[in-house]
């Protein structure tokens, strides 16, 4: 892609309206453009990493053999009447009436919805467990959309809901999405701690939120500093693997505020081990048993002719509040570079070839560079500007490619001046240049 051709709006200065770093990025670099309050387009540069962010949440849904759906963003208030939550969900629920004068509403979450579904279609234990997940964009009118994205009224939300019959294979399927969840958030070079959360409107008694530090965060959490040690992503997907890694967590005090006790807290970790602060929610599972299926009457049949209601959880990613989060753990603001971990960079590699008026060999020489990356699967932008260096290399700093390649005059031979944004230039040849990428990207 050249940059010159390209739909990515750089402003010169931070936007003033913003007040953390990931909104600061998102308005410098245009990524998004604000259609009104917590409402946002998604431009090029924002929508590239956003799929990519989704493609990886989609993968690691799959393979713990969650099936895709696609439910409506517009709901019926029927099933929320039935469930009780029309009237609870209180004013973060944006209400619509159609033509007919039918009350409808945009969908702050799916329990109803995907209930509705399974109920209409599945009756007996044998076609349990069902572990079903959509990626849809979701709307609640908060009171206080903030932080661009991060708190946005329109968001775009992974949902999955699991379907059991007794608590048992149900906390299996919980412990399923833990892991995808611990595997999710590593493909996204973030460190995401699960912690032990209330359960708010949603109900019901095992809960975990997933959550990243950032001292912009909104969630305050306490917790024993040995639980960003652990790594169980390579759990087998197999029950006992699954209860097991669940424990080694659990054995960690880690709590947000609305389940913290000081008691607790100080009895559990020692004083070198207490870490109080704050941090980005980027997910949440639930447990919440028969809260849905018994307010909706969706039961199953069990051997020897009984039945019983199925037994439900709940499991949510923030994909587009994932953008933000990436944004605030990997921009250094303060040099004003930022670097997307490969997996969902917006361009795998910039090229900045120098040009002079009359002297076009350096561009030439990046769209042959070009040619063999795409003929690698490896996706660059070049500057084709005529901008001095130092300009070139802020912009793309901004941008946050994860590699750069430099072509000046110096890169007359065989080596290119090679480098990671705000890092260390080596001289390698495009061979080895293909080859590190490849790797790296073979390794997510
Ligand atoms: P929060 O406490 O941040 O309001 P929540 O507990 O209401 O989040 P859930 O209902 O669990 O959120 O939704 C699942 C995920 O969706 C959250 O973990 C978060 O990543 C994301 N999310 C929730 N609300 C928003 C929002 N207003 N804007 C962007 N993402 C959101
Ligand atoms: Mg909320």
């Amino acid at each position: 892609m050249l940059l010159s051709k390209s739909f990515i709006p750089i402003l010169k200065n931070n936007p003033s309206e913003a007040k953390i770093k990931s909104h600061q990025l998102m308005l410098r670099v245009g990524m998004i453009k604000q259609a009104s309050a917590g409402i946002y387009s998604w431009l090029p540069l924002g929508f590239k990493v956003m799929k990519k962010i989704e493609k990886i949440v989609r993968e690691e849904q799959d393979k713990i053999g969650a099936q895709e759906i696609l439910m409506p963003t517009i709901q019926s208030s029927e099933i929320w009447k039935e469930s009780g939550r029309y009237d609870d969900y209180g004013e973060e629920m944006l209400r619509i009436k159609d033509r007919q004068n039918r009350e409808m509403l945009y969908g702050p979450t799916n329990e109803e919805q995907v209930t509705e579904i399974f109920r209409s279609s599945l009756k007996s234990y044998k076609s349990l467990p069902q572990l079903l997940y959509h990626i849809q964009w979701k709307f609640r009118d908060e009171i206080r959309p903030r932080f661009g994205i991060m708190r946005g009224r329109e968001f775009y939300m992974k949902d999955a809901y699991s379907f059991d019959i007794t608590d048992e294979d149900a906390f299996f399927s919980y412990n399923k999405f833990f892991l995808s969840y611990l595997r999710t958030f590593k493909r996204l070079s973030l460190t995401a701690i699960p912690m032990a959360a209330d359960t708010g409107p949603i109900g019901g008694n095992l809960s975990h939120e997933f959550i990243i530090l950032a001292d912009t965060g909104e969630s305050k959490i306490f917790t024993d500093k040995r639980i960003f040690d652990l790594t169980n992503d390579d759990t087998e997907l197999e029950k006992s693997s699954l209860e097991q890694m669940r424990k080694r967590y659990e054995k960690f005090y880690s709590v947000t505020d609305e389940k913290f006790n000081k008691v607790e807290f100080e009895k559990m970790v020692s004083e070198e081990n207490r870490l109080i602060t704050k941090g980005i929610e980027v997910g949440h599972i639930f447990y919440f048993g028969d809260k849905y299926s018994k307010a909706m009457d969706t039961a199953v049949d069990l051997p020897g002719g009984k039945k019983d209601f199925v037994k439900m959880g709940s499991y949510g990613i923030g994909v587009s509040r994932l953008v933000g989060a990436i944004i605030e753990a990997k921009y250094d603001d303060e040099n004003e570079i930022m670097k997307w971990p490969l997996s969902v960079a917006p361009y795998d590699i910039a090229l900045i070839p120098m040009i002079n008026k009359n002297d076009n060999s350096a561009l030439e020489k990046a769209n042959k560079i070009n040619s063999e990356l795409i003929r690698n699967n490896i996706e660059a932008i070049i500057d084709d500007t005529d901008e001095n260096y130092s300009s070139k290399i802020k912009k793309m700093n901004l941008i946050g490619a994860p590699y750069q390649i430099i072509i000046g005059k110096k890169s007359d031979g065989d080596l290119l001046e090679f480098k990671e944004p705000g890092g260390e230039t080596q001289n390698l040849s495009l061979e080895k240049i293909i080859e590190i990428i490849t790797k790296q990207k073979a390794s997510n």
